[in-house]
């Protein structure tokens, strides 16, 4: 099919089988994640780390982590009795670009049998600025950066702490680097022509009013989609937000969040906040059926 008049030829070649990025291709394309990274550097009040990532995923729910060569495995498999599999994601469980190596060594060991597939990567975007070029270098052409706020006060409630280079930072310190590092490394990906979308946690009474100026701003800069989501809480598995227990939003709330965002940068709707080991249609997750123990033990 030919491009929507609102994209470029070559940004419509990007997103046509990527079932993230277009609304249309989620009716027809296939996504997998591989567990393969497990460390992260940042603590968002949200995430307990014992469970994935919220960057891209259901926090509170476990995934089987991998090595890259067990994660390179499972691609195989899952390509194999997955025809509709377009798009490889590595979103945790905790972050892609802290945990460099091992994304890395997944997506090399992959790319080797199967070349066409897309690459994906989920991050907090702390690390990002440091790994452009080698994204770009890898044929990347789609990153997903979790903004939650672009005024570090706000973040200071959302972020108790940051580790940058060799040192941790607190408060709105912690948070106003964080926010340097993902405008820095949103500007540098578009520059270079990667997609990028962003994600927001709407978390109730701390970012909900926030979001809309979140999206002024990454739209300005040239996000190509913007997807909030809802904060999922879940006190029973210890995500707690500081102290205090938090909410997630009501769907109305969410809806409302997300129509005063209408205008600015373009919306997910479609987004189903998967695992980290998610498989299949969005909407769908098969990755109990690609576990450790159901994989052959090589791949020929
Ligand atoms: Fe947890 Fe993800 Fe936040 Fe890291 S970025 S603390 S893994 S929710
Ligand atoms: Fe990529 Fe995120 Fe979609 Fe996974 S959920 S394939 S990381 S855009």
């Amino acid at each position: 099919a030919a491009a929507p008049e609102d994209m470029s030829p070559e940004v419509w070649a990007k997103v046509k089988d990527h079932p993230c990025y277009s609304e249309e291709a989620h009716h027809y394309f296939a996504r997998m994640h591989v567990a393969v990274a497990p460390a992260c550097n940042i603590q968002c009040n949200y995430c307990n780390r014992k469970y994935d990532c919220a960057n891209e995923s259901r926090p509170g729910v476990v995934s089987e982590r991998l090595t890259p060569e067990q994660g390179a495995r499972k691609v195989l498999a899952v390509a194999a009795s997955v025809p509709q599999l377009s798009v490889l994601g590595i979103a945790g469980p905790g972050d892609a670009l802290y945990d460099w190596k091992k994304t890395k060594a997944t997506f090399d060991a992959v790319v080797k049998d199967l070349p066409d597939i897309k690459l994906c990567i989920s991050t907090n975007g702390l690390a990002l600025p440091d790994h452009v070029d080698e994204i770009v270098a890898m044929n990347i052409d789609h990153v997903t950066i979790t903004i939650n706020m672009i005024d570090p006060e706000i973040g200071a409630k959302i972020y108790p702490w940051i580790f940058f280079q060799h040192k941790r930072y607190e408060g709105v310190e912690a948070a106003r680097i964080l926010h340097e590092r993902q405008m820095l490394g949103l500007d540098m990906l578009v520059a270079r022509g990667v997609l990028v979308k962003v994600n927001s946690v709407l978390i109730p009474g701390i970012n909900d009013e926030h979001l809309i100026e979140v999206n002024r701003e990454v739209k300005k800069r040239g996000a190509f989609l913007h997807n909030v989501m809802p904060l999922i809480s879940d006190a029973a598995h210890g995500t707690h937000f500081g102290l205090t227990g938090q909410r997630g939003p009501t769907p109305e709330e969410l809806k409302k969040v997300q129509d005063a965002c209408e205008g600015g940068a373009k919306l997910m709707r479609h987004c189903r906040q998967c695992r980290a080991d998610a498989v299949g249609m969005l909407g769908e997750d098969r990755g109990q059926e690609f576990t450790l123990d159901k994989l052959p033990e090589t791949i020929a």
